[in-house]
Order: structure tokens, then sequence, then C-alpha cells
């Protein structure tokens, strides 16, 4: 199977390019570059489609990192909501339109249609979200949880398969007999490329402190996710903070919100994986959502072992207060509001078969162009 065969059966892509592939194509340099610009490095092929996902593949023996354009516009949105908006139905009028194009892509159609049309309706009344109170704070955000994102995906590669990447931890000063059982192993990986990155020494203690709250909720899988987050933050910090200069606080910021975001990617694709049947995601399941509370806790725990590794000062409350505007902002109207909402639509089309529009001529491309994913 080539690359392009793969994409067209796994992905709903739009017709058009996407117009960013220079700018990740820049990004991209910058990142091989710090892992030692390997040959078993991924090449990068940039899509736009609906299931806004990263990922590496090995085909026929060469690695390839696939990242959807269209999930760094869907942080950007959430950015912008966080940042920017004075009303919470700004996030119930995006919550539609991520809803109907997860239904669409599933061949719910009836319930994809409505909802496209609910966001529709929607999108011309709500528009806190656009009136930008700081740009270039929200760029930085954006740029971040793109940056931690394929680098995530890259730091599986390594620690995965160390043996292919000798050069990378020859220069961290680590041989290859790395071992995923050894935390002990990983911290010193930790602290060494801190050095390497000029970003001086750090006494990492986030796999201590997930270890001792989570015990053994911990698997191994979880402790694999948690490694890859650790150096993919540090190597965001090293490609925008000390390689282009971009204010520390927002790139911490950026990335400690990029968790929260991928958890309510997660609960919308929940949300259309079950509801239907279920009819019952309560706020609880929002904690569930892949093992947010312990990579956060990670991240948050590698980011309090900076001390004075930064030439400004890394402003902690900062992070506290965010995470609270973001469960206000976010979170509450997706999984009070929303969810609530969406209940009663579905009950509606369940009770009133004859009343709905008829879906025989509802294709995807409809809710494309409703929801404007072009
Ligand atoms: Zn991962």
């Amino acid at each position: 199977m080539t690359l392009d065969e793969y994409i067209l059966l796994t992905r709903t892509l739009s017709s058009n390019s996407p117009p960013l592939e220079a700018m990740y194509a820049k990004y991209y340099k910058i990142i091989l570059s710090i892992f030692g610009n390997s040959p078993s490095l991924p090449k990068l092929k940039v899509i736009y489609s609906l299931q806004r996902s990263a990922e590496i593949i090995d085909l026929s023996g060469k690695e390839f990192l696939i990242y959807d354009q269209y999930l760094g516009q869907t942080f950007n949105m959430l950015n912008r909501i966080l940042l920017n908006s004075t009303d919470t139905m700004d996030s119930e009028m995006y919550f539609f339109k991520l809803l109907s194009e997860r239904f669409a892509v599933k061949g719910e159609n009836k319930i994809a249609q409505l909802l496209a049309y609910m966001h529709h309706i929607m999108k011309g009344k709500y528009f806190s979200y656009k009136s930008d109170k700081d740009i270039l704070q929200r760029a930085i955000f954006t740029y971040s949880q793109e940056v931690f994102i394929i680098s995530h995906e890259i730091a599986h590669l390594l620690i995965e398969n160390p043996q292919n990447y000798r050069e990378f931890f020859s220069r961290i000063s680590f041989s290859d007999d790395f071992n995923l059982d050894n935390p002990s192993h990983f911290i010193e990986i930790v602290n060494n490329m801190s050095n390497l990155f000029g970003l001086g020494p750090i006494d990492y203690k986030g796999l201590d402190l997930i270890t001792s709250i989570f015990k053994n909720k911990l698997t191994k899988e979880l402790v694999i996710e948690c490694y890859c987050d650790t150096i993919a933050t540090l190597v965001t910090i090293l490609v925008l903070n000390v390689k282009q200069n971009m204010d520390i606080n927002n790139v911490i910021l950026g990335i400690v919100i990029c968790l929260r975001h991928l958890r309510v990617i997660g609960v919308i694709n929940d949300i259309c994986s079950n509801l239907w049947e279920k009819s019952k995601i309560t706020s609880n399941d929002i904690h569930l959502t892949m093992n947010y509370i312990p990579r956060t806790s990670n991240i948050r725990g590698l980011i309090s072992s900076f001390k004075n590794n930064f030439k400004q000062t890394v402003n902690y409350a900062d992070i506290v207060e965010l995470a609270d505007h973001y469960e206000i902002m976010i979170e509450d109207p997706l999984m009070l509001s929303v969810s609530d909402k969406l209940k009663t639509l579905q009950r509606s089309l369940v009770e009133n078969q004859q009343d709905i529009v008829d879906d025989a001529n509802f294709t995807l491309t409809d809710v494309i162009k409703t929801t404007g994913f072009l």
C-alpha cells in the first residue's frame, strides 16, 4: 500500500491541500535536527481531514508522520474561545460543529444534519471569540500545541526503538541499553536532554509524583504516554522559546492546555460512539478520557522542576487560573449544556421519525459545507 492509498482509506479529506504545509515543514526541520536528523526519523505528511489525528505509520519499512492540519485548526479555535470569548454560547456553537462532523463520519446522517444546521444558525449569533485580546498569545498557544503533538509522536518512536536512534541517545550521553521498565533511566535522559538543550540541570520529579499518587493504576502504556509528554515538553520549549524566542509562559500554558484540548476532542468522540445507545454520558466521564489527570500531573511536575532555567520567571499561578477558566468556558458547556441538548435532539429524532427532513439526499458533503469544513 502506498502512503496516499493509506490516507485515502483512513481519512475523510478536504479537497483543498493543507494551506500551511510550508510552515509545518519549517518547524518539522527544527524538530528533526533536535532528534539528531537520523535517517530513521519519519517523513512528514501534512493532510487536512475530518479525523484530526497525528499518527506515525510504517509502510514497507519507511516511517511517515501523518499530521492533520485540521487538528491544529481545532486547537486554534478552542484557544480563541478560551482566550477571547465572553459568552459560553461560542463553545456550544463550535461543539455542534464538531459533533456534527463526527456523526457524519460515522454515517449517522440525521443527527449530523440537525447539528450542522444548529451550528450554522448559531454561528451568525455568537462570535465574541473573534475579538482577539492578545493575538500573539493565541498564536504561541497554537504553535506550542502543534509542536508538542508532533514531538510526542516522534518520542514514541525513539523510546520504543532506541536501537534505531543511537546518534540521539549518544548526544544525550546515554547508551542504547535504555530500558522502558527502569524509571531511573528515563529520569537521567530527561536531565541530560535538558542540559543538551541549554536549559540547564533540572530536578525532574514528574514520574515520582504520578507513581506515588496513582500507584497501581499506572499501566505501562500510561507511563510511556508520560515519557513522551515529558520529551515533547522539553522539545517544544527548545523549539519555541530557546530557538524562536517566544514567551516561555505562553509556551508552557499552551502545552498544559493542549492536554485539555485533546480531552475535549476525546469526549466528543466518546459521545458520538456511546451516547446514541446508552444516552447517559455524565460529567464524571470526562475524567476517564485519555488518562488526562496522570498526564497533566506529570507535565506540571516537570514544569515545576524548572527553577531558574529561563530568562523570565515562570508564573505558576497562571496555569491554575487558566485551567479554572477552561472549565467554565469550554468543559462545562460541553458536559452540561451541549450533552443535554444532544440527548433531547436524539430523543426527538426517535419519537418524530416522520417529521425530520428526509435525509435521502443528505451526504457528508452537506455537513462539510454547512459546518464550514472545506
Ligand atoms: Zn502517545
